[in-house]
């Protein structure tokens, strides 16, 4: 888009209703969630990736897997993406897991943290299991990049293990 074109754009945004600009702020903010998780996780995981499953290093680029990238494996020709064998592995809805992340970190019970996040309890309570069950060191490896943005997350985030054990 070019800028003159950006300037039109703005000055309709402008004539927006209230509830249409809520809506506007939910689709912008949710594409940057998603586009900073997919981001992170491949930066940190798929820079030099390595077989989860061989720890082999010859790795071939093949199509993608749940929105990021997949690679193959020329030793064990098995395939794995940048969260194979992590707990994270095959959750859905990657945009919301810095919301989840940041719910576990202060605390809030399933219920709390699934009305915060817009999904469901079930959800809510599978997700705070495998954020738990995330070690330390793929935890780093996965969410490093959030640490850089915002030293105070990650600091917030190890606090926050034990507190709260859900509704
Ligand atoms: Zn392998």
């Amino acid at each position: 888009m070019d800028a003159a074109e950006l300037k039109r754009w703005l000055v309709s945004v402008a004539r927006l209703t209230l509830t249409q600009k809520a809506d506007l702020l939910r689709v912008l903010s949710a594409r940057d969630d998603q586009a900073a998780v997919k981001d992170l996780v491949e930066s940190r995981l798929g820079g030099l990736p390595v077989c989860p499953h061989c720890a082999g290093t010859r790795i071939v680029l093949n199509g993608s897997a749940s929105g990021l990238q997949r690679y193959e494996c020329r030793a064990c020709q098995r395939t794995f993406y940048a969260l194979t064998k992590t707990p994270l592995a095959r959750l859905r809805k990657k945009a919301k897991w810095l919301q989840q992340e940041d719910a576990l970190a202060r605390g809030l019970v399933v219920r709390l943290a699934s009305a915060e996040l817009g999904v469901a309890r079930s959800t809510a309570f599978r997700w705070r299991h495998r954020f738990l069950q995330l070690a330390q060191p793929v935890k780093a490896r996965v969410l490093t990049g959030v640490v850089e943005a915002d030293e105070t997350f990650f600091l917030r985030s190890n606090k926050g293990q034990g507190q709260g054990q859900g509704s």
